[in-house]
């Protein structure tokens, strides 16, 4: 009988597949078709279009990045305190973004994702119009979530806004693209706005992305304000329940965590990010003893600063550790799940990604092993491939990303996205930025 024809076969590499049984496979392949991976294993006979093939590669589900925001500066008046931070650099800057400044911005994010791994993120930032053209072009899958801002005004999205983009773009793509409703956060945006947001969002069988509980100064003002907790606050809008993104939750009390659990909230993680911006350390460990889904986010390059969320990955479990005094907390499998299947859970995805698993959509990175920061390893029962990738590994080891059977970068060469142009392109719309913020004169 003659072999199946498969678009592709990526051969005899080590896979790790995220699956319940935590499989890890020390040679095998994986088929693709029509963008699913059709089969897995060790002896497989096909007649593929393509071959991918790499001596020291791991292959695992690609990583999810569940809260970034498509912003272009990086490295801008750093090492300032966080309100201080917002208010003389983040808001300016945000108010001088243009739809086509946040093109070369998605440009450029996406790209530093694929070369990275990432294959699907959640993105809450402005103009996603254009983050959406450039989904189609990249490759990615992604989730946008227009900032919604009401206090101050003209610094972010309106609810019409984020009601228009899902009516023009969820879905589209093959369903790569997704449109949520984004509330920027309790301190910033009105009741009205989170109770037309959850109504729309139940609806139309979506999620909420939002910010709450990231710094404790928010959390003093809200209870002079309201005398609640941003998550009480929440609760008693009825907003919570349904898919729900909440980024940071550092200054959550017990009783928060019991809410966030009765209503199945998942808490993102950002661990950079909230020690640079000296936040605080989100009870993580506790939170997932009280059942709480918690996944990882990399936040903005403005405060991160990079969006490499295998980075992240490295110092997701030390900060926990630290924070706890207890270096068992927070093991490098649970850290990895985060990053996966966890996060497509959160997602509501769980059946299509998140797992390297026949039936699932091809959504797959390859990791390089070839390096010296990830000799020697071991194989077999006792491998050791989990801990290599979360805590020596970096985002420049991933060789290939694949999404939906489609090869977006190969031997770090990225096929979608043109690098030299958008470098240059975003070089261009910094300083048109910063010059519009008031952070260098035109001259510079
Ligand atoms: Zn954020």
């Amino acid at each position: 009988m003659q072999p199946k024809t498969v678009d592709l076969l990526i051969k005899d590499v080590m896979v790790l597949k995220m699956d319940p049984k935590r499989t890890f496979l020390e040679k095998a392949s994986l088929a693709v078709d029509g963008g699913y991976i059709v089969d897995i294993g060790s002896e497989l006979a096909y007649e593929p279009e393509k071959v991918i093939t790499l001596k020291q590669g791991v292959a695992l589900p690609g990583l999810i990045n569940c809260h970034m925001h498509g912003t272009l500066t990086r490295g801008i008046c750093e090492d300032m305190k966080l309100m201080d931070w917002l208010n003389e650099i983040c808001y300016p800057l945000d108010a001088q973004y243009n739809p086509e400044i946040i093109s070369v911005s998605e440009q450029l994010n996406q790209l530093e994702m694929i070369m990275s791994g990432t294959t699907t993120f959640v993105d809450i930032y402005r103009y996603m119009d254009s983050a959406a053209r450039v989904l189609l072009k990249s490759g990615l899958r992604g989730f946008l979530t227009p900032q919604v801002v009401d206090i101050p005004q003209g610094v972010g999205e309106t609810f019409a806004d984020n009601v228009e983009l899902f009516h023009n773009w969820h879905g589209k793509g093959n369903g790569r693209i997704n449109v949520w409703m984004g509330v920027h956060a309790p301190y910033t945006s009105v009741e009205e706005t989170y109770v037309r947001a959850k109504e729309f969002a139940d609806a139309h069988n979506i999620g909420i992305h939002t910010h709450v509980a990231e710094t404790l100064d928010e959390v003093a003002m809200f209870q002079e304000k309201h005398g609640k907790t941003p998550f009480e606050f929440l609760d008693s809008l009825g907003v919570l329940g349904g898919p729900f993104l909440a980024a940071h939750c550092i200054h959550v009390t017990e009783s928060d965590m019991d809410i966030m659990a009765a209503n199945d909230v998942t808490a993102v993680y950002n661990p950079i990010s909230n020690m640079k911006l000296a936040s605080g350390i989100a009870p993580v460990a506790r939170m997932r003893e009280k059942g709480i889904r918690v996944v990882l986010g990399t936040d903005s390059n403005l405060s991160n600063n990079s969006i490499d969320l295998v980075k992240e990955l490295q110092i997701a479990g030390p900060l926990q550790k630290l924070g706890r005094m207890d270096a068992a907390v927070l093991k490098s499998y649970e850290v990895l799940e985060m990053a996966t299947i966890r996060a497509a859970e959160a997602l509501g995805i769980e059946e299509s990604v998140g797992s390297l698993e026949v039936g699932k959509k091809a959504d797959i990175i390859l990791f390089d092993f070839d390096r010296p920061h990830l000799w020697p390893y071991l194989t077999g029962e006792r491998n050791n491939i989990v801990e290599q990738i979360v805590y020596s590994a970096n985002g420049a080891d991933v060789h290939t990303t694949i999404v939906d059977g489609k090869v977006l970068m190969e031997n770090r060469e990225v096929k979608t996205l043109c690098r030299q142009e958008i470098f240059a392109k975003s070089q261009k719309m910094l300083k048109r930025l910063c010059v519009g913020a008031g952070l260098i004169s035109g001259n510079d």
